[in-house]
C-alpha cells in the first residue's frame, strides 16, 4: 500500500492534523499473499479519497460502522455523538434524543479512521438539510445462489425503468453481494419532495418492476420470499434510512470498496471484489465515473405524477 513514509515521524502517524494511535493495528487481515491493512493504511486511504468521499458524505448525518479491533473483532453501528467524540466531527440535531454525527472535511474522515470507523453510511439528504431528500437508492439484494450476472441483469432493468421516467440513475458496487442504483434529484424550491414521497416513489417503481417480471424480482423484505429472485430494497429512502457511501470501505473479508461504476462497466465479467483497499491508489487514478452525479439531478415531480404518487 502507498502509505507515504514521510507522514510517519518517530513512529507517530498524523493525517490531516489528527494523530492516529496504534497505526499498525490490523483492521483487515492479509489474504492470498496480500498484506494486512492497518489503521494507518485506512487513514491514508480516507485522506487520498477525501474529495470523492466528501461529495457524497459531507454534512449529512452518517452512521459509522466501527471495528476498533479490526473486522474479526466486535463491530457496531454508531449514529449518535458519544462522549469524547472527536471535535473534528460535527453534531447535527435531527430531533432525536441526542444529536447525530456528520463528517464535514478530511479531518473528520481522519477522526473516523482514528476511532476505527471502517464504513460510512450517510442519509440520502441534501447536505446541511436532514429534512430534504436529494437522492433515491435502489438496493439490489440477490437471493443466495444467484450469480452476479443476475444482479447485473436486474440493475439494467431498473435503470431502463428509471430512464423511462426521465431520471438519471448511477450505479455502484456495495463492496458486498449486490449493486446500488442511486438517482440524484433536485431539492430546491418547487422540486423539493418529502421523505414520505421519496420512499413512496421508490416503492411504486420497485413494485412496477416486480409486476413486469415477478419470477425475477421481489419487493418483500422476508428472506423466504426471495427464492431465486433479486430483492429490490426500496427501504433505503425514508427519513433516517442510510446506504453505504460510494468510496466507503466495507468491514468484511476482502476489504471491498463501494465503488462508483459507469454503466458500460455493468456487464458480465464485472467482479465487485476487484474494487478493494489493496488497489486503492490505482482506483483513484481513474476518472471518477460519478463526477457528473449532482449535475445530473432532475426534479422528481414529473416522475412522481407518472407513478401516481402524491
Ligand atoms: P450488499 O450488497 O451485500 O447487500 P449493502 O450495503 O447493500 O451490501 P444491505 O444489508 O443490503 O447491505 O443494506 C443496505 C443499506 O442499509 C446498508 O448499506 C446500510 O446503510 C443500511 N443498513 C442495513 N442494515 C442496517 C442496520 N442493521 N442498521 C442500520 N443500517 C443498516
Ligand atoms: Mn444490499
Ligand atoms: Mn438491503
Amino acid at each position: 500500500l502507498a502509505a507515504p513514509q514521510t507522514l510517519r515521524k518517530n513512529g507517530k502517524v498524523s493525517v490531516a492534523g489528527v494523530a492516529i494511535s496504534s497505526p499498525d493495528k490490523v483492521l483487515w487481515p492479509g489474504s492470498g499473499g496480500r498484506p494486512p491493512i492497518t489503521k494507518a493504511d485506512l487513514a491514508h486511504y480516507y485522506e487520498a479519497a477525501a474529495e470523492r468521499l466528501l461529495a457524497h458524505v459531507a454534512d449529512r448525518p452518517v452512521s459509522i460502522i466501527r471495528a476498533p479491533d479490526g473486522i474479526e473483532g466486535e463491530t457496531f453501528f454508531q449514529r449518535h455523538a458519544m462522549t469524547g467524540s472527536n471535535p473534528r466531527l460535527k453534531l447535527i440535531d435531527v430531533k432525536a434524543r441526542t444529536p447525530y454525527v456528520a463528517v464535514v472535511d478530511v479531518g473528520g474522515l481522519a477522526a473516523v479512521a482514528q476511532s476505527g470507523g471502517l464504513e460510512l453510511h450517510p442519509w440520502g439528504c441534501k447536505p446541511g438539510d436532514p429534512e430534504t431528500p436529494d437522492q433515491i437508492t435502489f438496493d439490489l439484494d440477490p437471493d443466495e445462489g444467484l450469480d452476479f450476472d443476475d444482479v447485473i441483469a436486474a440493475a439494467l432493468a431498473v435503470r431502463a425503468k428509471l430512464e423511462a421516467l426521465g431520471l438519471n440513475p448511477f450505479v455502484k458496487t456495495t463492496g458486498g453481494k449486490g449493486l446500488h442504483l442511486v438517482v440524484p434529484i433536485r431539492a430546491d424550491g418547487r422540486s423539493r419532495v418529502t421523505w414520505d414521497q421519496n420512499k413512496a416513489f421508490a416503492k411504486a417503481v420497485s413494485e412496477a418492476i416486480k409486476a413486469e417480471a415477478p419470477d425475477r424480482f421481489t419487493t418483500t423484505l422476508a428472506k423466504k420470499a426471495r427464492g431465486g429472485k433479486v430483492f429490490i430494497d426500496y427501504l433505503r429512502n425514508g427519513r433516517m434510512a442510510t446506504a453505504v457511501a460510494p468510496w466507503s470501505p466495507r468491514a468484511r473479508p476482502g476489504a471491498g470498496i463501494a465503488f462508483p461504476l459507469s454503466w458500460d462497466q455493468v456487464k458480465p465479467g464485472l467482479n465487485p471484489a476487484d474494487y478493494n483497499l489493496w488497489v486503492w491508489p490505482e482506483l483513484l487514478e481513474r476518472p471518477d465515473a460519478w463526477s457528473g452525479f449532482r449535475d445530473a439531478a432532475v426534479s422528481l415531480r414529473p416522475a412522481l405524477r407518472k407513478m401516481g404518487v402524491d
